[in-house]
């Protein structure tokens, strides 16, 4: 695989690599982008196939709530491989979301997506779970909406990619949804349903985002404590990859909301290679702001006192760590400037420990091996 400077490779030659191993691949969601490089550095020796990916919330062509634009973030994750040297890897638009289907929502997803491909994607979510139509009595009226809007945009990234191989994840239930009885889940007749009539559209995901239990970010308490998240249903997300290989549909599972979910638990339990990828966001912000409350504190203390500030009034039920924990992120951006031009031992001390956790990830995906995989595919 000559790649050109360690640029992105198709996430489809991820997906076609792994096929048959039982291995998840990370999926990190960057959202400040220092952890990159030692992200990629425990990627290369590990030798584990990779994703980089932002959401549409987290970087569009305002820069979302990170300040990243598709540029920015294409040329950050680059720059960093580059320095690392590393090769397996894809850049991935996690939840280009849509909520509502109109057309002026549309248009502007379209104007999103030839960002992403200018700056140079290879791997695309698109996630109109949103559409879901709860007076349905059948799958198919259920999900109409989401077929509609998921083939429209399939088919135009298709076209715009022009010949160029890329990566592509579906969604089918809404992450984290709940109704009066908790989470709401996905059931295997709606992941068959929605991938057969996706594939009668000629459109052919890799990759299947479905509800499962799992939430983004951090899960709580009562107390409003953060603690460990063990809600997604293993038995239910097995059930929904028999349904899918019964019926022949070559699609496998992307398991979102990782963060706060044990490693030993993923590890042990995870049915790899029915999920084959991995998201993990939450989780990589924590590392830096964790580091900046020690090596930066003065800076650590401002974007808290701002968060509070902004997010206290709508939140006076909860505490102070709640309500930082759950709004930090929306000071990536307007600490932009601080947080990219910490000290030098700062710098170090966040790629080391994205390092030392990305190990840990690696290991509990059982994704050693995956890059030799890839290339040799390629
Ligand atoms: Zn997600």
């Amino acid at each position: 695989m000559k790649q050109n400077e360690y640029g992105p490779i198709p996430g489809s030659a991820i997906f076609s690599g792994i096929s048959g191993k039982k291995a998840i691949i990370m999926a990190a969601n960057v959202r400040i982008a220092s952890v990159a490089q030692g992200i990629f550095k425990a990627a290369k020796e590990t030798d584990s196939a990779l994703f980089m990916e932002l959401a549409r919330s987290e970087c569009d062509l305002q820069g979302g709530y990170t300040g990243l634009t598709p540029h920015d973030f294409s040329k950050k994750m680059k720059e960093a491989a580059k320095e690392v040297q590393f090769d397996a890897w894809a850049l991935h638009a996690d939840h280009i979301t849509i909520k509502k289907g109109d057309s002026s929502e549309i248009e502007q997803t379209k104007q999103l997506i030839d960002a992403q491909i200018a700056a140079g994607y290879t791997s695309f979510a698109i996630d109109a779970s949103h559409l879901f139509n709860f007076e349905g009595k059948t799958v198919k009226e259920e999900l109409k909406e989401n077929i509609q809007v998921t083939t429209d945009l399939a088919h135009y990234i298709k076209n715009k990619m022009r010949g160029q191989e890329f990566g592509l994840e579906v969604e089918v239930g809404e992450i984290g949804r709940k109704d009066g009885e908790g989470l709401i889940l996905t059931k295997p007749e709606e992941a068959v349903g929605f991938i057969k009539a996706l594939n009668e559209n000629d459109v052919y995901p890799h990759v299947l985002a479905i509800a499962n239990g799992s939430t983004h970010g951090h899960t709580y308490d009562a107390n409003g404590n953060v603690v460990e998240q063990l809600s997604i249903d293993i038995p239910r997300t097995k059930e929904i990859a028999k349904a899918l290989r019964a019926n022949n549909l070559k699609v496998g599972i992307a398991q979102h909301g990782i963060t706060g979910t044990p490693r030993d638990l993923i590890n042990l339990h995870f049915p790899k290679g029915d999920i084959i990828k991995g998201n993990v966001g939450t989780f990589w912000q924590d590392v830096v702001f964790s580091t900046l409350k020690v090596y930066e504190p003065v800076l650590y203390r401002d974007i808290q006192e701002w968060t509070l500030a902004k997010y206290r009034p709508a939140n006076p039920e909860k505490k102070d760590r709640q309500i930082f924990d759950g709004n930090c992120k929306f000071a990536i951006k307007e600490f932009y400037k601080e947080i990219y031009s910490v000290e030098k031992d700062t710098e170090h001390a966040i790629q080391a420990m994205a390092y030392a956790e990305s190990l840990i990830f690696f290991k509990a995906f059982s994704s050693q091996g995956t890059a030799s995989l890839v290339r040799k595919s390629s």
